[in-house]
């Protein structure tokens, strides 16, 4: 008899952990100014990257690859910019911080947010410290790294 108190015991906690760590697995990114941009049901660092510019890629949309991750992101529309790609040209839909305006990601059709099958951060924009500078920001571009030092 004892045993089935528990096993009941045990169920009872099982049930009540689903809520709880799916509430603990969302996670606050911020620029580097500290205006929050992006709440995430996923950490960035385990999410895919872009092998051309090393950008985070976030699933807007369901398709056949898999599920859409849930995010909210908090940025400005901004110019689209057409970049140059080696297999060819390639529109870039821009999002800014509403605070300071440093470039934080872009997606590959025209505002709203979530239009495009995914959503791309750029590398090194956004952290999950409050005020802290991420520790890859200087990674992003090459020339700007070596004029600094
Ligand atoms: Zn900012």
């Amino acid at each position: 008899m004892p045993k089935v108190v528990s096993r009941s015991a045990v169920s009872s906690s099982t049930d009540a952990q689903p809520t709880a760590s799916a509430a603990a697995a969302l996670r606050v990114y911020y620029c580097i100014c500290g205006e929050f941009i992006l709440v995430i049901e996923k950490s960035l660092s385990v999410l895919p990257k872009r092998k051309t510019d090393g950008a985070t890629i976030v699933r807007s949309q369901d398709n056949a690859t898999g599920k859409a991750v849930v995010f909210k992101f908090n940025a400005n529309h901004i110019e689209p910019v057409l970049i140059e790609r080696p297999g060819g040209h390639e529109w870039q839909y821009r999002f800014s911080c509403p605070r300071c305006n440093l470039l934080v990601g872009y997606q590959s059709t025209p505002p709203p947010i979530k239009s495009a099958p995914y959503l791309y951060i750029l590398k090194g924009a956004l952290t999950q410290v409050q005020g802290q500078v991420p520790k890859n920001a200087f990674e992003l571009d090459d020339d700007v790294a070596m004029s600094d030092s």
